[in-house]
């Protein structure tokens, strides 16, 4: 094999890519399985312990291809049982992910790329500019890490911490596949949510491949403010966005879409905003979930106060919509929405390419 090109990863193949590799490798179809089931399921990481695939399989799986996960190396506990991790890549970048139990379920919040080229005015990853994108294995691997952590599958899993899913959109495709296999984390489409600015044309075209919830960041419910909220909103403004949800959720009665809004003193905290967003989704199946803002040193923006959250709330609430507050997790460490950063070498080049790729223009 050539030493430049590195072995293939076996924790970025989804069940049938690992069924393809053993079948190339001369093994049959259930040996595949049985690997995809050994490293999701049980946890081995090292193919010399997957006892029922033969000798020789073992060896050219060793030889011939890796397990690589990303490498544990912080762990920050919160008071109320919240706890961030920072992960370390194979190439030294960092990411993070939050381990947020509540009850009887427990949900991790992963990465899917390390910083973020979207650029929302109120986040904070959007201030580490933009590195890549993780390959399938690194964001499996933060949920592989949160499975052995937990001694069990969290029972959701949302990709809502640093990066825009949908811009990354391959491998989080494989991702989730994965996440969702019987035979690996189990999780039902209702137990695994990707949260997106709002990159129109892949909302369609995860229709096409993945059955997962979406939720939508939307923010804003006219297009001169969310143009400057969520600059992607200039690319894909509202009204190309709102049909795109509707059509994802088309033809599946118990399917809705979550909006997430967040809340920002001043800015769009009021009745009339609250009305402006009840009449644009209208007809739309939808649930809402209101973000107090969590600020960050440097962030223009304060958190409105609790009494404006709620009276938006009930606002909304009172049209049918449902409506709920999300309970700010993890705040004292920096673990909350929109607050993470993990160490991003941001290269501006990198970075223009990045929005070049999605079509962002940022003034
Ligand atoms: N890029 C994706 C995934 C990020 S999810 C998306 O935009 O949906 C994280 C959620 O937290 C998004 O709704 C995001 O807009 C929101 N958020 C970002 N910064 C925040 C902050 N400082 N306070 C509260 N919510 C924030």
């Amino acid at each position: 094999m050539n030493a430049a090109v590195p072995k293939p990863n076996l924790l970025d193949l989804d069940l049938q890519g690992c069924q393809a590799l053993v079948t190339g490798m001369g093994g049959k179809g259930f040996h595949g399985r049985s690997l995809f089931k050994w490293i999701h399921k049980h946890g081995v990481v090292d193919c010399e312990a997957m006892t029922d695939l033969s000798q020789a399989l073992r060896r050219r799986l060793g030889a011939e291809t890796r397990i690589c996960l990303p490498r544990l190396v912080e762990t920050q506990p919160a008071a109320d049982g919240t706890r961030k991790w920072v992960l370390e890549l194979a190439d030294g970048q960092r990411v993070e992910t939050v381990l947020i139990p509540e009850g009887r379920r427990t949900t991790v919040c992963v990465s899917s790329q390390v910083g973020c080229a979207l650029a929302c005015s109120f986040c904070a990853t959007a201030r580490q500019g933009f590195n890549r994108n993780l390959t399938a294995g690194e964001i499996v691997g933060q949920v592989w890490h949160a499975t052995r952590a937990l001694g069990r599958a969290p029972t959701n899993v949302v990709l809502m911490g640093m990066g825009e899913p949908l811009a990354n959109f391959e491998a989080v495709v494989t991702a989730v596949d994965i996440l969702r296999d019987d035979l690996a984390y189990m999780l039902s489409k209702y137990r695994v949510t990707l949260s997106t600015a709002g990159v129109v044309p892949n909302i369609y075209r995860l229709r096409e491949v993945s059955d997962v919830s979406l939720a939508v960041s939307l923010h804003a419910a006219d297009n001169a403010l969310r143009d400057r909220l969520v600059p992607i909103n200039r690319k894909y403004p509202l009204e190309t966005l709102l049909p795109a949800c509707k059509a994802f959720v088309a033809g599946d009665r118990r399917r809705r879409i979550t909006w997430e809004y967040v809340m920002l003193d001043g800015v769009n905290d009021q009745i009339l905003h609250a009305k402006r967003l009840i009449r644009l989704l209208e007809g739309v199946p939808s649930k809402l979930n209101l973000i107090p803002f969590n600020p960050f040193p440097g962030s223009d923006f304060r958190t409105s106060p609790e009494e404006r959250v709620e009276a938006f709330r009930r606002r909304v609430l009172g049209s049918g919509i449902v409506a709920t507050t999300r309970k700010t997790r993890g705040g004292e460490i920096a673990a909350a929405c929109g607050q993470l950063v993990g160490r991003v070498r941001d290269r501006s080049r990198r970075a223009a390419r990045g929005q070049a790729a999605i079509g962002v223009v940022v003034p």
